[in-house]
Formats: C-alpha cells, structure tokens, sequence
C-alpha cells in the first residue's frame, strides 16, 4: 500500500479589505455609541492558523490568519446604554451597573407599592379568611399557606417576628380543557365536516367532571384585593 502524501499547500496571497461606510445612529439621552467597535457593533475576530510542514511554521506556528467580522463583546448593536442613576456606562456583560443605585429604587418602589396594596385593600379576619379560603398568602415571606389548624400558631409566631405582617386572600385555578379545542386538533386529519359533527358541549361536561377530579392542579395566586387582619 502507498503512503500517502501530503500536497503541500501554497498560499499565493494575502489580501487586505478595508471598508468605508457610515452608519446612522439615533441615540437616546442615556446612550452612546461604543468606543470599542465605534458603532458598528462588530469586531475584527482573529483566526490564526499555520501549515504542516511549512517553513515558516518552525517559527512561528500560525503565520496565517483568516480575520472576519463578530459581534462586539462589549456592546450590543454598536451602542453602550449609560446607568440613569450614576451615569457610567453598562457594559454586554454586566446586566445592571455595579452601584446599584436602581437596584435600590425598585427596592424602594416595591416596598412603596407594596404599602400602598395593603393599604387599599379590603380587610377581613383571620377567622373568616380561613372560612372562606384555602390557602393564604404572606407577602413578607413569599409564602403559601394551606390548613387552619396548622397554620394558626405559626402565622401568630410570624405576627410577632415580623412587623407589618401582610396575609392575602388567594385566588385559585385548576387544569381547564377546552372541548372546541380538543375537537379541532383530533378532527385536523378527517373529512371538512368531521367537526361540526361532533358533539362538543357533550365532551365539554365530560372535560369539565375530569378536570374538576384532577385537585392536584390547583395553583393559588396572591388575592391583593383581599388583606387578612389578625
Ligand atoms: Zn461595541
Ligand atoms: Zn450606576
């Protein structure tokens, strides 16, 4: 069998590209083009290769390079957003800028927000609450609350860690299927009328005993017009 040989490659040229063009950039107060790619959003990225058995590879071994074109690392679109509470600018790899600044407003805006829910909502006891609800919600930690018996001691040990302790009503909703839907997806395949032959309020009862079985799908949702006093 013959070894194989390999043909030795020879670069011929080297061609150097160079692009004029300009770019229009509508700016808002709290952006500016980006310094590193000048606006283009784009970067000259190396990719650098040698030759086996190429004179030139002894010294350096990847005398060649193919450069293209790749997005900006610092930017997006050629444009850097600058922080509307200390003015620096946000760079692609930090989300938010590092003083935090408006992190700490949303704090304040949320806290604010949250006063305010309370404060308008319409207030019933804990006793009734049970009553009337299942599960309770506690805003200050997150948190769903589901039996009376359970809960009554623990919510009270809350009262007194807690300051402003705020408990909500809750709404609920369970796993709900749609017969039209359920129709339509089976009778794609069938014959044009196949739908309107079917009977969807008779599926419909059907779906809706079903769904009403499945009580593990119930998922509770904050009722913030709903304040529970203790
Ligand atoms: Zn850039
Ligand atoms: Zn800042």
């Amino acid at each position: 069998m013959k070894e194989a040989t390999a043909i030795p490659v020879v670069r011929t040229e080297t061609r150097r590209i160079k692009m004029v063009f300009e770019l229009k950039k509508d700016l808002t107060e709290d952006e500016v083009v980006c310094g590193h790619c000048r606006g283009t959003g784009l970067e000259i990225a190396d990719n650098v290769y040698g030759i086996q058995g190429d004179a030139i590879s002894a010294k350096t071994r990847f005398p060649y390079n193919n450069q293209s074109l790749t997005v900006c690392e610092y930017c997006y679109g050629g444009v850097l957003k600058k922080c509307p509470s200390c003015g620096s600018l946000i760079g692609k790899k930090n989300y938010e800028c590092p003083c935090g600044i408006s992190d700490k407003k949303r704090t304040e805006a949320y806290e604010k927000k949250s006063i305010q829910r309370w404060e308008e909502a319409k207030k019933i006891p804990l006793k009734e609450a049970w009553e009337k609800y299942k599960c309770l919600y506690i805003e200050n930690i997150d948190e769903f609350v589901f039996d009376a018996d359970e809960n009554e001691y623990w919510i009270e040990d809350y009262e007194l860690n807690i300051p402003d302790l705020k408990i909500y009503a809750t709404t609920k909703e369970m796993i709900n299927l749609d017969a039209g839907s359920v129709i339509e997806f089976t009778c794609s395949e069938l014959h044009e009328d196949a739908y309107d032959r079917c009977d969807i309020e008779g599926l419909q009862k059907i779906l809706d005993k079903w769904c009403e079985e499945q009580t593990g799908t119930a998922t509770y949702f904050p009722d913030y017009s709903v304040g529970v006093i203790l």
